[in-house]
């Protein structure tokens, strides 16, 4: 397994996928291969896997570390939201599992010139994709100050919102990751805890950058389209935002007609894609939690697709 990242939840991932010799299955956030390796030697022969990630460092790593598998893994620099074209392009069509494990790697918060960190200074960017014209600096100097503060209540939960967008507003321009969290740390007070007053703002402005949770929906919605019958959906959240989204489209999925309670008659003719695995969510065991922080907040949810 890479020495660099030990993936969260994995052991549960490879169960809930039950990877089996001669399946196909995809990541579509491949991050440095983490859950793919574990994929990959789950079976032997190992299965077929597709890896996608809007990284291309985190690909070239991924590509370092998997290089024993041989032409088992196909690696592709991309989106999940067009998890068909690639899928398509990898000469894959239809998937036993697929796995979102979503947000950030850790290689891409300790890399200091990413400027995903508050505690390492760099220029503001928190792009996962570095052809994507709009980064963080962008966001930062370029939202109107209303939008701002909506932005970092909406996505990072933060009810302090208007303080920190005034104070971002009225020192403008801010270059560097550093200096923003020095702003909002003025802004709204010291260290609360062990949280720095910082960790909400840059969650909302990373998931803005990145268009996150838009993506996430439209994400599930074409994963679902490539699960072959029978075949397990698995996916990876850390956080309430992304959580209530998977939580909805899996129970929305899982049902026949959407209809309102009051609507006598189905009009709505949605029919069933998934069928829900585990009713509560999976979560990192103690062991696991100790050794790795980033999987305290892990919520792994499973569905598996009814019909073609
Ligand atoms: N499971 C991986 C870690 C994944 S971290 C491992 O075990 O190593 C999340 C990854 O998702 C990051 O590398 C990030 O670049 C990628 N990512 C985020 N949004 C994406 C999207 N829309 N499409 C593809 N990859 C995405």
């Amino acid at each position: 397994m890479s020495p660099i990242h030990t993936p969260v939840l994995g052991r549960e991932v490879v169960d809930a996928l039950a990877v089996r010799a001669g399946g196909s299955y995809i990541d579509c956030t491949i991050g440095e291969g983490g859950h793919t390796v574990m994929l990959l030697a789950a079976v032997t022969p190992p299965p077929r896997v597709l890896g996608i990630d809007l990284d291309e460092e985190a690909l070239a790593t991924a590509r370092t570390g998997l290089t024993a598998f041989g032409d088992a893994v196909t690696l592709a620099h991309g989106s999940y939201v067009d998890i068909v074209t690639l899928a398509s392009e990898a000469g894959m069509d239809g998937a036993d599992g697929i796995l979102l494990d979503l947000g950030l790697s850790s290689l891409q918060l300790e890399t200091a010139e990413r400027g995903f960190s508050f505690r390492q200074e760099a220029r503001l960017d928190m792009r996962f994709d570095r052809r994507q014209k709009r980064s963080a600096w962008e966001t930062v100097n370029h939202t109107r100050e209303r939008d701002l503060a909506d932005l970092i209540y909406r996505l990072g939960e933060e009810p302090r919102s208007r303080r920190i967008a005034a104070a971002i507003a009225g020192t403008r321009p801010i270059e560097t990751t550093t200096e923003l969290a020095k702003i909002v740390a003025k802004a709204i007070g010291g260290r609360l805890g062990r949280i720095h007053p910082a960790t909400r703002v840059f969650q909302a402005i990373r998931m803005a950058v990145n268009e996150e949770l838009e993506n996430v929906e439209e994400g599930l919605a074409r994963s679902v389209e490539m699960l072959k019958p029978g075949g397990r959906l698995a996916v990876i959240s850390y956080h309430s935002l992304e959580d209530r989204l998977v939580k909805g489209f899996i129970g929305r999925e899982s049902r026949d007609c959407l209809c309102e309670p009051e609507v006598l008659e189905c009009q709505c003719e949605h029919e069933a894609s998934l069928r829900r695995v585990n009713k509560k969510v999976v979560k990192a065991i103690a062991e696991e939690q100790r050794a790795n922080p980033r999987s305290r907040s892990a919520r792994l949810r499973v569905a598996e697709r009814l019909r073609a």
